[in-house]
């Protein structure tokens, strides 16, 4: 038996073919439909967010989020996330400059930021890695500052709140990816959280070509729409949520209770933070014993994943200027581990996982 690193939630079928049978029946298969609409009209009052625009993936989100509020040359950003997030400024013609983390949080770390602002600087791409929140007051207080944007990729912040707010609300935008991976999805699958209706028109313009009616253009867009059978699991799956949230928070407790009182270090949730239990980092002391304790359960079946690594400003495609040393999240992904987190992860099967993480420790 595996047991991976995460489970994707599946719908009954039955729920599925429901929104099938609309349709064959419509047959509109893309373009806006109803059941887009449906899914972003739900997803807003879910989040309790007005403006949300849904796309095709997580990835196009940030592109079209960096397109759309007109970023050019540098882009300060953290090494501490999933490649997308370096790739999309890449991808759009801007130079990510890596700001190094917070030992904390796994966040970039704001009292860097403002060292590695340069006239040439238009915007901080930041993510809530994990889940745990950036220091957000401190990061608008900058950007205000130097008259820069502010993105959040809040690829694993779905549904999370610090102090009653929702974290989509901070920053120009909020990206969001609906990948199967990923807590709420869609299969494949993203959204663009925007402050304001102008920009998420904007959003929603690009992600269909730019069109405005037929035949006008506000502007080089592109494809980036999601289609009527992803928009329909999105609608199967968003009532899940709620359950699959509440199982990963008592599997969550079940390794925190078996790893009380153990050397293992893990990134500190703040007060005053309604979590979704995305993820369970765990943190080694050393690369070798993290090595160690990945092959020990790899040999039993269990798969954990080393999210996230490599920092991201030792990518390998990177020109060499913007390799700029960053100490601390090298050190963390160098150690750093996921244990398997979702919803019908058995109690005797954290126990099992604790056990040999725990035997292979010393
Ligand atoms: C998953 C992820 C993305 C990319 O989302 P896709 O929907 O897979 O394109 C971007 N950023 C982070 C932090 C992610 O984890």
């Amino acid at each position: 038996m595996i047991i991976p690193v995460t489970k994707t939630i599946l719908p009954p079928m039955e729920e599925y073919f429901h929104y099938l049978e609309g349709i064959w029946q419509t047959g509109q298969l893309t373009n806006n439909g109803p059941l887009c609409l449906d899914l972003a009209g739900r997803l807003k009052s879910y989040l309790n967010l007005p403006h949300l625009e849904l796309v095709g993936n997580g990835t196009l989100a940030l592109q079209i989020a960096i397109k759309v509020l007109g970023l050019k040359g540098e882009v300060i950003t953290t090494p501490y996330s999933y490649v997308a997030t370096t790739n999309a400024i890449l991808w759009e013609g801007c130079e990510p400059v890596f700001v190094d983390i917070e030992p904390q949080s796994f966040c970039i770390d704001p009292d860097l930021i403002e060292a590695a602002i340069t006239d040439k600087t238009s915007a901080i791409l930041a993510t809530h890695v994990y889940g745990y929140p950036c220091d957000m007051v401190r990061i608008q207080a900058i950007a205000d500052r130097y008259g820069i944007k502010v993105i959040y990729d809040a690829a694993h912040a779905f549904g999370i709140k610090l102090d009653g707010r929702s974290l989509l609300e901070h920053g120009d935008c909020s990206t969001l990816s609906f990948h199967a991976t990923k807590l709420f999805h869609t299969a494949e699958g993203g959204a663009v959280v925007c402050r304001d209706a102008e920009m998420a028109h904007k959003v929603f313009l690009m992600a269909k070509f730019g069109h405005i009616g037929e035949e006008a253009y506000l502007d080089i867009g592109i494809n980036a729409k999601m289609s009527e059978l992803h928009a329909a699991m999105g609608l199967c799956v968003l009532p899940m949520v709620g359950d699959t949230t509440a199982s990963r928070k008592e599997c969550s407790g079940w390794y925190d209770k078996q790893f009380e009182g153990r050397a293992l270090q893990r990134p500190v949730l703040p007060a005053g933070l309604e979590y979704n239990y995305a993820y369970y980092p765990v943190l080694f002391s050393s690369h070798d014993i993290m090595m160690r304790v990945r092959q020990a359960l790899l040999d039993n079946g269990i798969v954990p994943r080393r999210y996230f690594y490599p920092s991201l400003n030792t990518l390998p495609f990177l020109k060499p200027e913007l390799k700029r040393t960053c100490t601390v999240s090298e050190d963390i992904s160098s150690r750093v581990l996921c244990l398997p987190l979702f919803m019908g992860l058995q109690k005797g099967e954290v126990e099992v996982i604790c056990n040999i993480v725990q035997q292979s420790v010393y």
